[in-house]
């Protein structure tokens, strides 16, 4: 019994797959994903280095791999990288098997990155406890130095862990291998735990963090990842804020969702640095932020978790006035009714 490739069975394959008359250029047969991915329109092959490769195809007697990059708008999401094999199965049949690889292309750059940006980071405070233990070396009879560039060393080595623990972090919630549990959660717990967290860094500085009515919001998610997303909010919300200042955090249920939000009194954003603060290692200030300690590391945490429980984060702010954070996330389906 011989089975044609027509749609249906097109279909069952694990990729894109169509058959292309090469002499006419038209489509004879195609699965549905060859016309989601927009490859296929109509009944032509939307594709110049595709309909190149198929005419290749025609003459040979063996099938061609190829990968192709294909530019599609940066609106569309920028390039596409597609693993392409064509082979003429008759005369008048090229069959085209097309595997996207842009996804996981995407990911291993993004690795990539990571890995360059880690190092790069860790450098820093590594060659500082090198440089503070030669000074140490060099003084061991002034006890005065030695205390002085210990306490550095003790600064140095807190900021290495302190970083440490954020990349270790962020890279537990990309890894996609660890599937966050799910669970309803009591927002007023993780409101409660988030604040304990920060409380006497607050005290130190006389900042009071303020919290409006409890309200009993149940949402979908992971707490312990819940908690470790608003204690990054109102640390720096503690940290970018002067003495004396108020932290306000609120809870704002909408209709499936639920906005968590924290607002300061702080020195603000600059509007040009809006979209990049979410991004890892990024600091406004370079210099400054590595003088409170900042890893660069706390909102790109927070993104990501928004991101795990079908939500995101949202910020407003202005020089010197302050900052307002909003994670939004999903509702709970059996939280209390009215909230
Ligand atoms: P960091 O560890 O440096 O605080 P984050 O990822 O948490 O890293 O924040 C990135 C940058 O965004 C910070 O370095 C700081 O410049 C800015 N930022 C974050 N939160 C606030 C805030 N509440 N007020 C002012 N600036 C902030």
């Amino acid at each position: 019994m011989s089975i044609g490739l027509t749609p249906d069975v097109l279909d069952v394959l694990p990729m894109i797959a169509f058959v292309v008359n090469p002499s006419t250029e038209v489509v004879t047969s195609a699965s549905q994903s060859a016309y989601q991915s927009g490859l296929v329109y109509r009944d032509r092959v939307n594709a110049p280095k595709l309909r190149e490769l198929i005419a290749k195809a025609r003459m040979a007697s063996n099938p061609i791999d190829k990968e192709i990059v294909i530019d599609r708008s940066p609106l569309d999401g920028g390039s596409q990288v597609l693993q392409a094999r064509a082979a003429a199965v008759d005369p008048h049949a090229v069959l085209v098997l097309v595997t996207d690889l842009t996804m996981e292309r995407n990911v291993e750059a993004m690795r990539r990155d990571f890995v360059v940006n880690v190092s790069h980071e860790l450098k820093t405070p590594v060659g500082a406890l090198g440089l503070l233990a030669e000074a140490i070396l060099a003084d061991v009879d002034d006890s005065e130095q030695v205390q002085h560039f210990a306490t550095r060393i003790e600064l140095e080595s807190h900021r290495l862990s302190n970083l440490i623990g954020d990349i270790v972090e962020l890279s537990k919630l990309q890894g996609e291998e660890i599937q966050t549990v799910f669970e309803p959660v009591r927002l007023n717990e993780v409101v409660n735990l988030a604040v304990d967290a920060v409380a006497s860094a607050a005290e130190a500085k006389n900042i009071a963090i303020v919290q409006a009515e409890p309200i009993d919001v149940v949402v979908e998610g992971s707490k312990s990842q819940l908690v470790t997303a608003l204690r990054n909010l109102v640390a720096n919300a503690v940290t970018y804020s002067p003495e004396n200042t108020r932290v306000a955090i609120g809870v704002e249920p909408d209709n499936g969702s639920v906005s968590i939000i924290v607002a300061d009194q702080g020195r603000g954003i600059p509007g040009q640095e809006l979209d990049r603060i979410f991004e890892r290692f990024y600091r406004v200030d370079q210099a400054r932020s590595r003088s409170t300690g900042g890893t660069g590391l706390g909102l790109s945490i927070v993104k990501h978790i928004c991101l795990n429980h079908g939500g995101d984060i949202s910020v407003r702010s202005k020089e010197g006035v302050g900052s307002t954070f909003t994670m939004r996330i999903n509702r709970h389906q059996d939280s209390p009714e009215g909230v």
